[in-house]
């Protein structure tokens, strides 16, 4: 009798022992490829659509005559240049629809993240704004005001990839497991945490940092003492940790995932000296000179990859993907006159105009994309996820989110397009803080030439033709009430679909209507 009640629980233990063992198998299904290709994500923060000598309109802007591109042209030259690629117009965002594929309006990460349960929401006399997901992206579901999400880099992880994060991460607020790439599942993680944003580039100023490496704020930049009191700037610092941490996925025989996030070209506006005095020389005021030298030394660090996988013999198989994270800076502390840096754009950063959301944005992928390929068709921040996983042949992956983001392999191998009939939308429910052209609390709608905005505070709709106006300069909402209703409804469907959060009026606390309400 004991003996049968003995036999009993191991058999037991063994069926439990084999299915847990299927359920490892089931996970990794997808033993690796051999032949998976490398991948590097090279994000640049704030950088605006021109702030580039590759040009991405019809024809080179004065702004591109400005800045000195070298390694984005060679990029360029053998890739795909994307002349129409979106973000959303602040950090975290853009950066959560990256590593999620959700459009911001149902991750909820509406405005940009650092204190734990904090809103960085400025104020309105008129609007109060919701309770948006201001602890940002979450391995888990147990952490309040925040979006839990099976991350980009974990899925690339459980299919073969060595992960790597370098530079800023900004998922999530501080105090909070998202805060740490190495809980969304990157293997290394080079100075990112919670801050989306930097004390200062200079390792002689130790990046923020006391000589302990104990942080002056929340500002100062983690995990790099070994260059602290060395006169480097932090785009390079960044650059060589990358590369040894590509040596150690080579070691370790894997494909490798480089998601190099620089924190340039962010405020603040600090003079990158290896390019600064060639500005200085060519008459360049302040701080335009300092910018310039930034935007040169963030394409150095690009140009010193490729360099790198040359030297390893990796060209031929690894993709590199260009972008930046929201529209360049142009409503404070730059030179000159505000809100003008992104012409013909209007507005900059933090706009719901093209300026605030407009991205260079340039993909090589070896033996797939044409060299020196163009397209003018549009896509989305969060369409990089899938796209991602369809270049790394990752078929079968299952994630906690519903995914927004559309595949741009067929843009990519022109074999079709995913903007035919696609609309685009933005959901910015909140407050920046700045105030300026397009910049407040807005949802937006793209479909196919006609942009829509509306703009919750007085409730107004702006109309633009993006094709024939680019500058939206001429709002057409009063000339075209018949298209204003149209993409009203879109939008209006797409925000209840995905359950979008409003502003509320303070004086009744109702909550402003819809898009479609108020025709
Ligand atoms: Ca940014």
């Amino acid at each position: 009798m004991k003996d049968q009640k003995k036999m009993k629980q191991l058999t037991i233990r063994a069926a439990l022992a084999a299915s847990m063992f299927t359920g490892t198998l089931a996970s990794y299904a997808e033993v690796p490829k051999k032949d998976q290709p490398n991948i590097i994500l090279f994000l640049v923060d704030d950088m605006g659509w021109q702030d580039t000598s590759v040009p991405f309109w019809v024809k080179k802007t004065p702004l591109n005559e400005k800045f000195n591109t070298p390694g984005m042209e060679r990029l360029a030259s053998q890739g795909m240049v994307f002349t129409q690629a979106y973000a959303s117009s602040v950090c975290s965002p853009s950066r959560v629809s990256l590593m999620s594929g959700m459009n911001a309006a149902r991750h909820r990460v509406t405005n940009w993240t650092l204190q734990k349960d904090a809103s960085v929401d400025g104020q309105s006399k008129t609007l109060t704004y919701p309770q948006w997901n201001v602890n940002g992206m979450q391995p888990e579901n147990n952490i309040r005001q925040s979006v839990q999400a099976t991350a980009l880099p974990k899925i690339l992880r459980e299919h073969g990839y060595f992960t790597i994060h370098a530079g800023k991460a900004h998922f999530g607020s501080i105090g909070t497991p998202g805060e740490d790439p190495l809980n969304l599942g990157f293997d290394i993680n080079i100075a990112g945490h919670a801050a989306g944003g930097l004390a200062t580039y200079q390792g002689l100023k130790n990046f923020g940092n006391d000589e302990n490496g104990h942080p002056q704020s929340v500002w100062a930049v983690p995990g790099l003492e070994k260059y602290f009191g060395k006169d480097i700037n932090l785009t390079d610092a960044l650059t060589r940790e990358a590369r040894l941490a590509m040596d150690k996925a080579l070691e370790a025989k894997k494909p490798f995932f480089l998601y190099l996030a620089h924190y340039a070209v962010h405020i603040p506006l600090e003079p990158d000296n290896r390019f600064y005095q060639k500005y200085k020389d060519m008459g360049y005021e302040e701080p335009e000179a300092r910018y310039a030298s930034m935007v040169e030394g963030m394409d150095k660090s690009l140009n010193d990859l490729m360099d790198y996988l040359e030297e390893k013999d990796l060209t031929n198989n690894t993709i590199i993907l260009f972008m930046s994270d929201n529209g360049g800076l142009s409503a404070h502390v730059r030179g000159g006159e505000k809100h003008k840096h992104n012409l013909p754009l209007n507005s900059g950063k933090g706009s719901a105009y093209e300026g605030g959301i407009r991205e260079p944005m340039i993909v090589k992928w070896p033996g797939k994309v044409k060299a020196g390929s163009r397209t003018d068709d549009y896509l989305i921040i969060e369409d990089f996820f899938p796209t991602i996983l369809e270049m790394a042949e990752i078929k079968k992956y299952k994630t906690v989110q519903a995914i927004d983001g559309k595949s741009f392999v067929p843009m990519l191998l022109q074999s079709g397009t995913t903007a035919q009939g696609r609309d685009l939308f933005w959901h910015f429910p909140n407050n920046w803080g700045v105030e300026g052209p397009g910049i407040g609390t807005t949802s937006t709608i793209r479909s196919g030439n006609w942009k829509l905005i509306y703009f919750y505070e007085d409730q107004h709709f702006e109309l633009y033709n993006i094709q024939e106006d680019i500058g939206e300069l001429t709002n057409q909402a009063g000339q075209q009430p018949q298209k204003v209703k149209e993409l009203a409804q879109k939008l209006g469907n797409y925000l209840r679909s995905v359950d979008a959060q409003r502003p509320s009026l303070k004086a009744t606390g109702q909550l402003i209507a819809w898009p479609d309400e108020n025709l």
